[in-house]
């Protein structure tokens, strides 16, 4: 059987980058890179029919969010850390009375169409990307990568992940700005210890 070329073409969140080592039976496979930042190497079959579409993060996430779907009526979600760190997103991009309002929504900054009207998919976005319920206050905080950036997937991650970016780099003297869940920029050192409020 000819071997389709995949290169470059997108399967979901997939991308493929280039040919992997063939499975036993002869079958080819192809190296992908995922959206969030992942790999993994797929046959192209099941590309083509559509099996697989992401690393298998969308799987976590969609099982994160049937999961919360069917907690909806004994569960009271309103009660939670992440649901005020949902509505608190929301006040300040739609709200003008807002106290923080003309750093966000007053600047153009809006939260994406699936976030906006629904609480489980942004619970289920950030259960599968660190979020961690019972995380010390100030040590999970929502943050966005562009500050000019919307509230999106592809723009949020957790305060610690910024952490342990700024780790990794041995940058000793680095100072992170981030903003907290309050809506208050924080600044923390490269070692996670708050050091300013802002
Ligand atoms: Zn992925």
């Amino acid at each position: 059987m000819k071997t389709i070329d995949e290169t470059g073409n997108r399967y979901g969140r997939l991308t493929v980058v280039r040919r992997a080592d063939s499975t036993q039976g002869g079958e080819a496979r192809w190296l992908c890179h995922c959206e969030c930042g992942g790999e993994k190497i797929v046959r192209g079959t099941k590309l083509r029919r559509g099996e697989t579409r992401s690393c298998g993060c969308l799987e976590q996430e969609t099982r994160v969010y049937n999961g919360y779907r069917r907690m909806r009526p004994t569960h009271n979600m309103s009660r939670s850390r992440l649901y005020g760190v949902w509505t608190g997103m929301k006040k300040r991009c739609c709200n003008p009375s807002h106290p923080h309002f003309k750093d966000y929504g007053g600047r153009g900054i809006s939260v994406c169409d699936e976030w906006l009207d629904d609480f489980y998919a942004f619970a289920a976005w950030a259960l599968s990307h660190g979020y961690d319920e019972n995380a010390p206050k100030g040590k999970c905080t929502l943050d966005r990568i562009d500050s000019d950036g919307d509230y999106c997937p592809e723009n949020c991650r957790f305060a610690d992940m910024v952490v342990q970016q700024n780790n990794r780099r041995d940058r000793s003297n680095d100072v992170q700005v981030y903003l907290g869940q309050d809506g208050i920029y924080h600044a923390s050192h490269n070692c996670g210890r708050k050091v300013v409020d802002a």
